[in-house]
């Protein structure tokens, strides 16, 4: 565990605030130090403020001269699909030429090929290609996600999913808060009330026996899940203490995200995602990627705040917000990440820009500078190793 002073930050985007999820005017305040530093001791961050006191109070600690850039708290990425085998670059080209998701998956595209993919594939190549995808996100500046199973859908390959998580939160060091999602769809080959029975009676148990999952998640929605269906699930996960998650509305609106208000605190019960309508209606918003690799295959948190800003009609500030203290909290780490406050770990990010607002505007340029977790600079270990 490393000490160091980081130092000359042209914005220290601390996020510092109330111990709870941000709303309202409270989504607009970053608590910007500038010229800021941070003194970090054994992985965590012991004082926060202007270049010149850490500077006074370092002793004789390592220094990181962040040289004028802007330095934010790792984001967090509150729903990911990190670990699948394959790609789906098909189902891509037929998007392109106007095809929707429901023509997708009739002509054998879609989820199924994922999973087939997912089922063949051993747990080390599964490993393989998800620490791929993990350091993708860290080259973004991401330094926790919530990741979930889901395209395995059978007890051993969902088994297999969250271990290959577990291996990989344990070597690398982007940390890895896992969903079981073992109810992302039917299986083609079982009947539907048998596989939530499976999910229920065998995953559900075996998962929280080997305690390889935090949250219980369900794809709420027309042909996959129904409300009853849905319930019948979380209410079972969360008997055996997961936390609740749902993908609701993602297709349609078919009343998902009224059965979210009743079960989960986060979401509300208009139609996902019209930001500023949940914005104005006090919600603690929170922005992720989806990254998976039929509707979403962007790890960048970068790329989703340019979105929010442009699509969405978010504030640069409240982007921000969403994307690290809200959606630390959203899954359960708000006391321990999120922001730049003492005693948080020292998980942060040095972007090449001085304006955090730059990180939205300038969309598609990587700007991750270096990144860092529990105050260790993270190297990257296979192909993307050269870029950062
Ligand atoms: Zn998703």
């Amino acid at each position: 565990m490393s000490s160091l002073a980081v130092l000359h930050a042209s914005q220290l985007i601390t996020l510092a605030g109330p111990k709870r999820p941000r709303v309202r005017a409270e989504m607009s305040e970053l608590a910007i130090i500038r010229d800021g530093g941070m003194l970090i001791r054994e992985g965590k961050i012991e004082m926060v403020g202007s270049s010149e006191e850490v500077a006074k109070n370092a002793g004789h600690v390592e220094i990181v001269d962040a040289g004028g850039r802007v330095v934010l708290p790792g984001f967090v990425d509150a729903h990911t699909h990190l670990a699948f085998a394959g790609n789906r670059l098909d189902d891509f080209e037929r998007r392109a030429r106007g095809e929707t998701y429901e023509q997708i998956a009739k002509a054998g595209g879609g989820i199924w090929s994922t999973v087939e993919k997912t089922r063949a594939a051993s747990g080390e190549d599964l490993f393989n290609q998800a620490q791929t995808h993990a350091e993708l996100f860290l080259r973004c500046g991401t330094t926790t996600i919530e990741a979930k199973s889901g395209y395995g859908l059978t007890v051993e390959d969902e088994l297999k999913i969250l271990r290959v998580m577990r291996r990989l939160n344990e070597e690398k060091p982007l940390e890895i808060v896992p969903t079981f999602l073992g109810a992302h769809a039917v299986p083609r080959e079982v009947d539907a009330n048998e596989y939530i029975d499976l999910v229920i009676d065998e995953m559900l148990s075996r998962i929280a026996k080997e305690k390889l999952a935090e949250f219980c998640d369900v794809f709420c929605e027309c042909g996959y899940f129904t409300i009853e269906q849905s319930r019948r699930i979380l209410t079972a996960g969360r008997k055996l203490g997961l936390g609740l998650r749902i993908h609701a509305d993602q297709l349609s609106n078919s009343g998902a995200a009224q059965l979210a208000a009743e079960l989960v605190y986060a979401l509300g019960s208009t139609a996902y995602p019209r930001a500023r309508e949940m914005l104005d209606a006090g919600l603690a918003v929170v922005l992720a990627t989806d990254f998976n690799p039929g509707s979403s295959p962007t790890p960048s948190m970068p790329m989703i705040l340019s979105i929010a800003c442009m699509q969405m009609k978010m504030s640069p500030a409240k982007a921000i917000t969403a994307s690290t203290i809200n959606a630390a909290y959203s899954i359960n780490r708000g006391g321990k990440i999120g922001s730049l406050e003492r005693g948080k770990l020292a998980n942060f990010s040095i972007f090449d820009c001085e304006d955090y607002r730059e990180l939205a505007y300038w969309f598609g340029i990587p700007q991750t500078h270096s990144v860092y977790v529990k105050g260790e600079r993270v190297r990257l270990w296979g192909a993307q190793a050269a870029g950062l």
